[in-house]
């Protein structure tokens, strides 16, 4: 791109209503928050258990600091593999039902560690075209086919395996769809990719926490198991710190060991924050109130939105996503709400598709009751009447 298009190119998106910009937070993540100098009611983060700011987990990260330092100086394989990240593995695959764990720094660099090492060229990666864009970009730079089915389209992904020929497959997708909030078919995807031969890639950043067994992911809330599945969690999101894992058989983690490039040339996370994520961990698993809590929540969101006649998706999670069209109006939506002192971000393509963009709403443990009925009353005032686009 010539060095003079820039700025006409930033002038088209924010024409367009697509026009990102950051807002600066003081103080710790929770339901209220401080935005821009403002206090607002968040319905916005990924934290669905609360523990982002939790007093143990930090704790624990105060002591990892006492006991480690701040910095892990250097990557894994060289001298930055402390023993909290080797125990943090070791509860995770324990956690996970699986035979190894390995620690990334985060999920995007997670799933681009697997599918570089997994696949290259000559190979097919079959994906959900609602796949988060970390897996859909680990696809196109592997070397490999990037090949997209129609969102939970399992005769599709069916027939393009059938069709596809003999070659390694890898069948990616996430656990809990990161816009949308539904689930996927992982028994049927694993019946089909052990029926090819294929590896299926699970990224429950969104189900980890919140779904099956004390809260250990999308898997267990279908009781999948079985060796072609790996499985990526993400840890900043229920777990409320930083980082990612994979989750798979000894061969698939010794491998990513040798060869993922995102795992082999970068620091290792601060040891610090493997302890805090320990602590995290537990709170996780012992979970289960936090858990029937923040489902009531959904349940009260669902009923309270369907009286008001809103067009939800087909999600049980704490995504709920409220589909409103065209990005500007979106926007306007968005503002609305913060006017009233609500904080739900409008997501617009390119990270959802043409005319969907939407309120993406996002429940925590921590928010109240109160706290759902008070966004409803916004919801209601403000899609009552359609915004105008700003
Ligand atoms: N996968 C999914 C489904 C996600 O939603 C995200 C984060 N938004 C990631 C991967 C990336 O994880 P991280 O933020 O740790 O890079």
């Amino acid at each position: 791109m010539a060095r003079s298009d820039l700025q006409a190119r930033l002038d088209e998106r924010r024409a367009a209503h697509l026009y990102r910009r950051r807002r600066v937070l003081d103080g710790p993540q929770g339901p209220e928050i401080e935005v821009d100098g403002r206090r607002l009611l968040a319905f916005c983060s990924n934290d669905y258990l609360g523990l982002a700011s939790h007093p143990e987990v930090a704790r624990a990260f105060q002591r990892g600091i006492e006991t480690y330092g701040t910095g892990s100086g250097a990557a894994h394989l060289v001298t930055g593999h402390s023993r909290a990240h080797h125990a943090l593995e070791e509860e995770l695959a324990e956690f996970t039902g699986r035979p190894r764990a390995l620690l990334f720094s985060t999920g995007y660099m997670a799933n681009l560690g697997v599918v570089g090492a997994l696949t290259g060229r000559g190979d097919r990666v079959f994906e959900d075209r609602f796949n988060h864009a970390s897996l859909l970009d680990a696809a196109r730079m592997s070397g490999g086919k990037l090949v997209r089915y129609r969102h939970l389209d399992m005769a599709e992904l069916h027939q393009r395996l059938t069709s596809a020929g003999f070659c390694e497959y890898l069948v990616a997708t996430d656990g809990v769809f990161s816009m949308d909030g539904d689930l996927a078919p992982l028994p049927e995807l694993a019946r089909m990719a052990e029926g090819h031969g294929a590896w299926l890639l699970v990224d429950d950043a969104h189900g980890l926490g919140v779904l099956g067994e004390q809260g250990s992911g999308s898997l267990s809330h279908w009781q999948v198991a079985g060796e072609p599945v790996i499985l990526m969690g993400t840890l900043g999101k229920a777990f409320g710190t930083f980082g990612a894992f994979v989750a798979a058989d000894a061969a698939v983690i010794e491998t990513l060991i040798q060869q993922a490039r995102t795992y082999v040339y970068t620091t290792a996370l601060p040891p610090a924050l493997a302890e805090a994520t320990r602590a995290a961990l537990r709170l996780v698993r012992d979970g289960d109130d936090r858990r029937a809590h923040l489902r009531a929540l959904v349940a009260r969101f669902r009923a309270g939105a369907e009286q008001l006649g809103l067009d939800l998706l087909a999600s049980e999670t704490p995504i709920q996503p409220v589909v409103i069209g065209e990005p500007g109006t979106a926007v306007a939506a968005s503002e609305a709400l913060r006017e009233r002192g609500i904080l739900v971000p409008a997501m617009r393509p390119p990270t959802v598709p043409e005319r969907t963009a939407r309120l993406r709403i996002t429940f925590s443990a921590a928010h109240t009751e109160a706290q759902v009925d008070r966004l409803l009353e916004a919801l209601e005032a403000v899609l009552g009447a359609p915004p105008v686009a700003g």
